[in-house]
């Protein structure tokens, strides 16, 4: 079949869930056997989000070819299980660069290079690069921001040509918020119809509009907003609050949002979505009973979306354990030696955040110490794996200041180091250690265990690591160096083999953690803090 195209917009305000809407009825759309992969244009002049710190932009995703992505691409591939690559997130300034550098080279035979047409065309090429594969049959384009932003206006104009263009085989799908006013007791929709409006001004008319609202909208006024917005009656649906994300495709199907693209894109379709294994997945999280409390030690933790795929990975691996993931976060800033007890001693596992820069360490040093002298289940997640590796240094080696040299580059021990290829970069963006690399894992180790297998494969972000040099005093002290890069030999994996369960980990298994199938090392984790909660 040809390539559908599925642009999906947000109005009135952002945060509305944008992502959460494409992830869902990408979901349903896979349930249904067709081929779907999703790809978030973003209007920011960054090159990509790998320079933006959490407070502004939450996490940085990783893709397996080692694109540093938007969060909302963690999104998708949990709800789809299916990988994503550099080309499904596409920045205003990469469109910009991709112009530029074509102006220098002269391709454009001394022609005036302009937002419309030069800068719509390279966003049209780039929102159908997916699709000119044959992998898809259906491309879901999320456009970031809200309608009415003067940055999203190119990413508009090149979506109503493609319309134009594309006929029956692109559709939008438009995200808009019905408040509730309190003091009026009343739903409003006023904004929505102003939103839409906006839409149609620069020429676009969407084909489906789904409304986020806390209660929910009666069908008459669903319907008043059909008819002031142009929209069929059918094709405007609530997405209501729901206590979890993995329950949103299931509620969109229930209001056939899946039936409704198919119909609106001329496909053929029969039967119902394949939902059972999902259904399986949600039904384990609505009879769990039991909790398991996991502390989260990391220097973002008032941030909701700075761990977003590590909440999400812990979250996975408690409903496959039977459980009820209890998140407690600690600023590492705030923990020393003396409060530590009191903050940590409740938690059945604790998980030390990865992060960049000195500011928190010290504090996940008590932290690391803690949690290793009580012989309490702890995963360290990157630098929570070199914070690791410089507390054993420090209290078990006795290697007074022992530390990475990105935080004390005069330090006598630099246990973790910065990795030769490293030394040489200057820039910032993209030169991190990136993407999906092997790592072999002894096989009488923990990790070997909880994969079940000796050869992985999983995502880094970092440009330091741990100092081989080293090696054999840690070893010889009880902290095992237990997975290794087969070519580079770069060590991957640290435990502690006389302790339950503690292991440091270079690479980010919350990358690669999905509904359908979640990360071992997360789901082992999470049942040896359930067996310690038991002691
Ligand atoms: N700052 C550390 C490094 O660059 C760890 C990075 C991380 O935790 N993602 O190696």
């Amino acid at each position: 079949m040809e390539t559908k195209y599925i642009f999906v917009t947000g109005g009135v305000a952002s945060s509305l869930g944008k992502g959460i809407i494409s992830s869902s009825l990408a979901r349903l759309l896979l349930s249904r056997g067709f081929r779907v992969t999703i790809q978030k244009f973003d209007p920011y002049i960054n090159i990509d989000p790998g320079t933006l710190n959490p407070y502004e932009h939450g996490e940085c995703y990783v893709t397996i070819d080692g694109h540093e992505a938007d969060l909302d691409l963690g999104h998708y591939e949990r709800f789809t299980n299916v990988n994503t690559t550099r080309a499904n997130n596409i920045t205003t300034g990469r469109i910009y660069q991709n112009v530029i550098d074509k102006e220098r080279r002269g391709d454009y035979l001394g022609k005036t290079v302009q937002v419309v047409p030069h800068i719509t065309d390279e966003i049209k090429r780039n929102v159908k690069l997916l699709g000119n594969t044959g992998n898809f049959d259906f491309v879901i384009t999320e456009i970031g921001g809200t309608v009415g932003d003067i940055e999203s206006l190119p990413f508009l104009e090149s979506m109503r040509q493609l319309k134009w263009e594309l006929g029956s085989n692109c559709i939008c799908v438009h995200l808009t918020y019905v408040p509730f006013i309190n003091a009026a007791k009343e739903l409003k929709t006023k904004p929505t119809q102003h939103s839409v409006k906006q839409l149609q001004e620069l020429g676009i008319q969407p084909d489906i509009l789904v409304l986020r609202t806390e209660k929910d909208i009666p069908t008459a006024m669903r319907r008043k907003v059909a008819l002031f917005c142009n929209v069929s009656p059918d094709a405007v649906i609530q997405s209501i609050d729901v206590p979890s994300i993995y329950q949103v495709p299931v509620n969109m199907h229930a209001q056939h949002l899946d039936e409704i693209i198919l119909k609106k894109t001329n496909t053929p379709y029969e039967g119902e979505p394949n939902m059972s294994q999902w259904m399986k997945f949600i039904d384990m999280m609505n009879k769990a009973k039991d909790t398991v409390t996991i502390g989260l030690v990391g220097k973002y933790v008032e941030l909701q979306d700075a761990y977003k795929s590590i909440n999400e990975s812990l979250f996975q691996a408690a409903t496959y354990n039977n459980v009820k993931l209890v998140l407690k976060s600690f600023q590492s800033e705030k923990l020393n030696d003396n409060n530590v007890e009191e903050t940590l001693k409740d938690m059945d596992g604790v998980l030390i955040a990865p992060g960049f820069g000195p500011r928190g360490t010290e504090g996940k040093f008590s932290a690391i110490k803690w949690c290793r002298e009580h012989d309490v289940p702890t995963l360290g997640i990157c630098l929570g794996m070199q914070c690791m590796v410089i507390e054993f240094a420090r209290n078990v080696l006795g290697l007074e200041d022992a530390n990475s040299t990105e935080m004390n580059p005069h330090t006598p021990y630099n246990v973790i180091d910065l990795m030769e290829e490293q030394k040489s970069i200057s820039n910032m963006g993209g030169t991190m250690r990136l993407g999906a690399f092997d790592c072999v894992l002894k096989p009488d180790s923990l990790v070997a265990k909880a994969y079940g297998k000796t050869e992985i494969s999983e995502r880094h972000r970092h440009r330091f690591e741990f100092n081989e040099e080293f090696r054999e005093q840690f070893e010889a002290a009880g902290m095992k160096c237990v997975g290794e890069n087969p070519k580079t030999h770069l060590v991957e994996v640290v435990e502690i083999p006389s302790k339950k369960w503690f292991v440091g980990v270079q690479y980010h298994p919350e990358y690669g953690s999905t509904v359908l199938s979640p990360n071992p090392l997360f789901i082992s984790f999470v049942k040896a803090a359930i067996e310690n909660k038991k002691k």
